[in-house]
């Protein structure tokens, strides 16, 4: 699963944080201890035949489940049964079938057996019952959030602006609202759906479409199988409208691979698989473009990996109104609408391809091996977000593949609660909590050290021994240590004590001397953390001197280490941690001269980027100058972006003005264009004005909103006119905040219908419904019309309550005093009584 939005969030908190020290922290997860769920039985094959009542947004299924005791013979049965009516619940027999005793209590279905069975005797109940995922919803007793399962989105199609779907989202144990299941990450069975469905619509599960039948009466009977076991987390149905575009792989799946059971996987001995595009009609033309480098992605993961695709075939579908990011249901991914770009928003890139990459790489670590318990779901997550970065870096190049390292580390740093928590972790309040920075960003940041300590071939064999030894099964931390120690032959304990059963980073600070006599360099790195425990850090350490560059290994276990190393002069470069790995903050100190020497000499981004950072801080050190120009010129677009924003723009030179100008129409990355005609624009010069005009008509949404921007700051007039004119037309991103602003800032209540239906249209997943919350709050403060006012307060309530339970800790203080406090302020001021009676009603209470 992937929760898209976060990186918005982070930086709202930090705002937010920013004006509100009194952060209460809470610590009452560090007393409810997890374990996992015993087996008291075990799951074997669940067949569903469902029909869908639109009209209520109820499920009526009928369930046979096969199971059989684990281990000791037992006479009950236990399912997760959330919110349902149950109708009947029976043994099957080969005679007639056996009614059976029950108690239900609206989450657990307690059902006693005809007999005791034994772990060897499988039997199959049946239940007929009714699923009410709304219903369940309100009475939404418990901890549990808005888990409702099974989605209805526009079921009577009275709303005009969305389609009518019906998705699925188990994770974490959503599934049991509409299938009464054992509802847990250790089980794994078969499946086999029979979906009813609309003619006009078409269905998606895991598995193969095996069978369709004509119902005659407007319906048809869509049957799945699935012939390899998975989790009921899992489960996936989805049904709408939506065109099917169809790619294969040629997958290195060759027949041979087996399933649990010993049997071939089934794909008939064939080497293609098929991968499909589920994508509502508007997007279908944009489906290759999106989606389209999924084949090679399965390609790249199989090599890597050494495991083929483990099923018979890769669907991805987008959902309307979606709860999550993108959750990996067995073959069938499902995302949010978010995913579905337009050409213009993909003239700017594919802002969706990491998160494909991840869902995909689930495939593996996830749905083949699955974490036995929330408490290690690190098995799934942390694979799932460094799979990113191995994407990156083999399709695009190292620097990305470290770029994207990089921003995974440092979002984990930017949150202090993370640093409390172990990656697995026993004890947590919800286990919705366990989707965060540590499961994810600090994971897989973990997983990069570990690849680099062990090697890519090791570490690439160890995944591999992983997967085999636990396929169809559950996975662990610790049985991924045991594939490593066995593959590698080196004892890893302290590793995964320290990073993966243990929490926080360390702190160190690094100096350096050079003691001529000696013609030796000293290095001290001291671990400064206030937490008790000292990590051991192996460090890789380059030192440059004398036109040779020496390399060395040594390893930071005390407070203080102190290393010497030969130089035959004062180096030119001494960089610690070489290959920029290690999960820590450093205070280092080293001159500027070193920084413009490791910039030219740099074998990675992140070398060249702190010495940008430090030229940065030096600028009028002609040598840093210097540094910057090189920078505006490196491979790596966003060394280019940064160069550029390093630049204080009353003070920038004649001849890097020029440069900067030259990038707005050269550069080939419109991330740089946007950020070169944001510097040039600051300049207000009104000789730019007809560059600027006319890259308001630039396809990049990026560099026409950035280009509209800098116009309004030199001829407002001219900028109005463009903005109402694209205010008719689809517009996202950047361009869509600038015609935003510009409208709210000139305009005058006029515009309130359309920004208010913009705001309303943006998926609460789009990082451009946070951005535009405050220009249309600013809105907001010009209208008086009490009931356009009233609307736009309920827009900006509505969108703070659908922020799922777990992040409303976060967002809640920056709705609250951010938005709708400086609203209240500022209505107050004016003395608009009756409107400060509608945004304090929409303030909690005190
Ligand atoms: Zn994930």
């Amino acid at each position: 699963m992937l929760k898209i939005w976060i990186s918005a969030l982070l930086l709202l908190t930090l705002q937010a944080n920013a004006q509100n020290d009194e952060v209460v922290e809470d610590s009452s997860w560090k007393s409810n201890y997890r374990s996992f769920a015993s087996k008291e039985n075990d799951l074997v094959h669940t067949k569903l035949v469902a029909n869908f009542n639109y009209a209520k947004s109820q499920m009526n299924g009928e369930v046979w489940l096969k199971l059989h005791p684990h281990f000791y013979p037992t006479n009950k049965l236990t399912l997760d049964a959330k919110g349902m009516d149950i109708h009947e619940v029976s043994m099957l027999s080969n005679k007639s079938n056996k009614t059976l005793k029950y108690n239900y209590d609206g989450l657990l279905l307690n059902i006693e057996l005809d007999k005791t069975y034994k772990s060897t005797e499988n039997y199959t109940v049946y239940i007929k019952y009714t699923a009410k995922p709304n219903d369940y919803k309100a009475n939404g007793s418990e901890a549990i959030t808005d888990a409702k399962g099974l989605y209805f989105i526009n079921p009577l199609g009275t709303d005009t602006t969305k389609p009518t779907q019906i998705w699925t989202q188990g994770e974490t144990e959503g599934t049991s609202v509409w299938i009464p299941i054992i509802d847990k990450p250790n089980q794994k069975c078969t499946q086999e759906f029979h979906l009813n469905v609309p003619n006009k619509y078409v269905s998606l599960s895991n598995g193969l479409l095996v069978k369709q039948i004509d119902n005659k009466n407007g319906t048809r009977l869509d049957i799945w199988k699935m012939d390899q076991p998975h989790s009921p987390y899992l489960f996936f149905i989805g049904i709408g409208d939506y065109a099917i575009i169809k790619d294969e792989v040629a997958s290195a799946n060759d027949g041979n691979a087996t399933g649990a059971d010993g049997k071939a996987i089934a794909n008939n001995g064939k080497r293609k698989i098929e991968v499909s595009y589920y994508i509502e009609k508007a997007y279908a033309k944009e489906a290759q473009k999106i989606y389209g480098k999924t084949p090679a992605m399965i390609s790249f993961y199989e090599k890597i990996l050494g495991v083929p695709y483990p099923w018979v075939k890769y669907a991805q579908m987008s959902a309307r109104d979606y709860v999550s990011g993108a959750m990996e249901n067995t073959t069938c991914t499902l995302h949010g609408d978010a995913v579905q770009q337009n050409a213009r928003e993909l003239v700017d890139g594919n802002n969706w391809e990491s998160t494909i990459a991840h869902e995909l790489f689930h495939q593996w670590f996830g749905d083949l091996v699955t974490a036995e318990s929330w408490s290690n779901l690190t098995v799934n997550e942390s694979f799932a977000d460094y799979s990113q970065t191995l994407w990156l870096e083999h399709s695009k190049g190292k620097d990305y593949g470290e770029y994207e390292n990089f921003i995974g580390q440092r979002s984990y740093l930017s949150s202090p609660d993370a640093a409390e928590k172990d990656l697995v972790r026993f004890y947590y309040n919800d286990r919705e909590d366990m989707f965060d920075l540590v499961s994810y960003q600090k994971g897989g940041r973990i997983l990069n050290m570990l690849r680099h300590y062990v090697g890519d071939d090791a570490f690439f064999a160890s995944l591999n021994k992983y997967l085999n030894d636990n396929k169809f099964s559950s996975g662990s931390a610790i049985k991924l240590k045991l594939a490593f120690e066995t593959i590698t032959g080196k004892d890893l304990n302290w590793f995964f004590n320290q990073w993966y059963f243990g929490d926080g980073h360390p702190y160190v600070r690094i100096n350096q001397k050079y003691d001529d006599a000696k013609k030796q360099v000293l290095v001290v790195i001291q671990q400064t953390q206030t937490q008790d425990k000292i990590f051991e850090l192996p460090v890789g350490i380059d030192v440059y001197a004398a036109n040779k560059k020496n390399h060395y290994d040594v390893w930071s276990k005390n407070r203080v280490d102190s290393f010497y190393f030969p130089a035959p002069v004062n180096p030119d470069n001494v960089n610690v941690d070489n290959a920029k790995i290690l999960l820590w903050e450093k205070d280092e100190t080293k001159p500027l001269s070193q920084y413009i020497f490791q910039y030219k000499h740099a074998t990675n981004f992140i070398d060249r980027l702190e010495a940008l950072d430090q030229a940065a801080e030096n600028m009028k050190d002609p040598a840093a100058l210097s540094l910057i120009k090189s920078a505006l010129k490196d491979t790596f677009y966003v060394i280019r972006q940064k160069a550029i924003q390093s630049f204080n723009p009353a003070a920038l030179p004649k001849e890097i003005e020029a440069e900067i100008v030259n990038l707005i129409t050269k550069d080939p990355s419109n991330f740089v264009r946007e950020a070169a005609i944001d510097a040039i624009g600051a300049l207000e010069k009104t000789k730019y004005k007809s560059l600027f005009e006319q890259l308001t008509q630039n396809e990049s949404y990026l560099v026409a909103g950035a280009a509209l921007d800098a116009l309004e700051k030199i001829d407002s007039l001219t900028a109005i006119k463009i903005a109402t004119i694209n205010s008719n037309t689809v517009i996202k991103k950047r361009l869509n905040t600038a015609v935003t602003k510009i409208l709210t800032k000139y305009g005058d209540e006029n515009v309130f219908e359309f920004v208010a239906a913009k705001f309303e249209a943006l998926s609460i997943q789009s990082e451009e419904k946070f951005y535009m919350t405050m220009p249309f709050a600013s809105l907001l403060i010009k209208t008086s019309d009490e009931t356009k006012f009233k609307k736009g307060i309920n827009l900006i309530v509505a969108f703070r309550n659908a922020i799922p339970e777990g992040y409303k800790t976060q967002t809640d203080p920056y709705f609250n005093m951010q938005i709708l406090g400086t609203i209240l302020k500022a209505k107050k001021q004016k003395g608009e009584d009756n409107l400060v009676k509608i945004v304090s009603a929409a303030l909690p209470k005190m």
